[in-house]
């Protein structure tokens, strides 16, 4: 891995190609000069003895490119031989491909890719191209879940909400679905656009016009951009470069907390009196106890990441592209899978499980998802109405094994010898 490094870094200190691009242009001004000189000359002897003099210029400039261009490639078949020896081409040691079998699920997870990355063209022409092939491909959007503003919709979307979670609908991929979602994708990349050059306003309408489903899901989104943009107005002209009139400054902060903080004050009156006592400190809010209210470099960073995530939840999708996690998530699994099949297969013994993995894979925290806990009685996988439950010796069962235990409000654990109470027993959420 050392040689590799060295490689690398010698590839990186390289001019690269610049040297060799100023050969050629040095060249091209010879050539031009005597062309010139050509041009002016009156006789066909003094023409003669200006090409005899670029003979030798032009030669030696040639073979500096020459070296120049030597000096790069050997650089970069160094770092390709590097790269060659530590990481040796490795067949995958499974023959099973489980994805095989599933060409529109994978077109689709790359065209939704795509159209969540704001790669509308390259989107378009992948579905136009993926539908010749596979004329089945869908592409999966909760339509009822979409942000409309009126407030029937409001009411329809909430209740689907509540029933759809097991499994979105699934809609054809006709192309006035990608359009609807291209559409969609486009108007939150517009917004972070903007929240990128730090203007909150369009992103506070976008969360006003869907406050109720916001509301309904528990998010602060709102609040978190509103209580932003008080900051951001407190920072006056000098900071946040908006006009410097009474719409501005610690008046037009005011002003503005007059007008919208009223709805969040049942749910956010600490953060408000925080904000409102700040006033107070306004002349030197940094040493003030108000001052981790006031700091804005991550905070416009903050407030993209918690809109991109609302705004993809309204649409019945996560935050992060599922084939990107997936990826990522197979490339760190994937030395595991290679040591694995290669001791079963020294061992003689087969992988029978095509379908999962028989070890685990350690991802890091942000990459788990939907932590599932199969009860060891009843051996059904536990859910929000009947939960996993720790009794006091520390073993874990679903509530309703745990009831069924019961003698009375007694029950004796059914991995060892301890006896409880089920008012001792705790709800484990993963
Ligand atoms: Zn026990």
């Amino acid at each position: 891995m050392a040689s590799l490094q060295k490689a690398l870094e010698q590839v990186n200190r390289m001019p690269r190609l610049a040297k060799a691009v100023q050969d050629v242009d040095r060249i091209i001004d010879l050539l031009t000069q005597a062309k010139a000189e050509v041009l002016r000359a009156s006789d066909p002897h003094t023409s003669g003895l200006i090409m005899t003099k670029l003979q030798n210029p032009t030669k030696l400039a040639f073979e500096q490119v020459n070296t120049d261009l030597k000096e790069v490639s050997g650089a970069h078949k160094k770092l390709g031989r590097a790269i060659d020896k530590n990481f040796p081409l490795q067949p995958l040691p499974d023959d099973h491909d489980a994805m095989a079998y599933h060409p529109d699920l994978i077109n689709r997870a790359i065209a939704m890719h795509l159209l969540r990355e704001g790669q509308f063209t390259v989107a378009s022409k992948f579905i136009e191209e993926a539908d010749d092939i596979s004329p089945n491909l869908q592409l999966s959007v909760d339509h009822d879940m979409s942000m409309d503003e009126d407030d029937d919709d409001a009411e329809d979307s909430a209740s689907t909400a509540a029933t759809s979670t097991g499994g979105t609908d699934v809609h054809d991929l006709s192309p006035l679905q990608s359009q609807e979602l291209q559409s969609k994708f486009s108007e939150m990349y517009s917004i972070l656009q903007e929240l990128r050059n730090r203007n909150l306003v369009p992103a506070i309408d976008w969360a006003r016009a869907n406050s109720v489903e916001l509301e309904t899901r528990g998010s602060n989104l709102e609040f978190e951009l509103s209580k932003l943009q008080y900051v951001w107005l407190f920072k006056g002209p000098a900071v946040n470069g908006l006009p410097d009139d009474e719409n501005n400054g610690r008046f037009g902060a005011l002003k503005y907390a007059h007008r919208h903080f009223g709805q969040f004050r049942a749910r956010h009156a600490r953060e408000m009196d925080r904000l409102a006592g700040s006033m107070a400190f306004a002349s030197n809010i940094a040493a003030s106890p108000y001052a981790s209210d006031f700091m804005i470099d991550g905070a416009f960073s903050d407030v993209a990441a918690s809109f991109t995530r609302e705004f993809c939840s309204l649409l019945g999708l996560s935050a992060e592209s599922p084939l990107y996690i997936a990826a990522t998530a197979g490339a760190l699994a994937l030395p595991q899978l290679v040591k694995f099949m290669t001791k079963t297969r020294t061992r003689g013994t087969e992988w029978t499980t095509a379908n999962e993995l028989a070890f685990e894979t350690p991802l890091p925290a942000r990459m788990m998802y939907h932590s599932i806990f199969v009860c060891p009685v009843s051996k059904a996988q536990t859910t929000e109405a009947n939960p996993p439950m720790m009794i006091p010796c520390g073993h874990v069962l679903s509530k309703e094994s745990l009831h069924n235990l019961c003698r009375g409000t007694r029950f004796k654990c059914p991995y060892c010898p301890s006896e409880g109470h089920v008012r001792d027993a705790k709800e484990i959420i993963f």
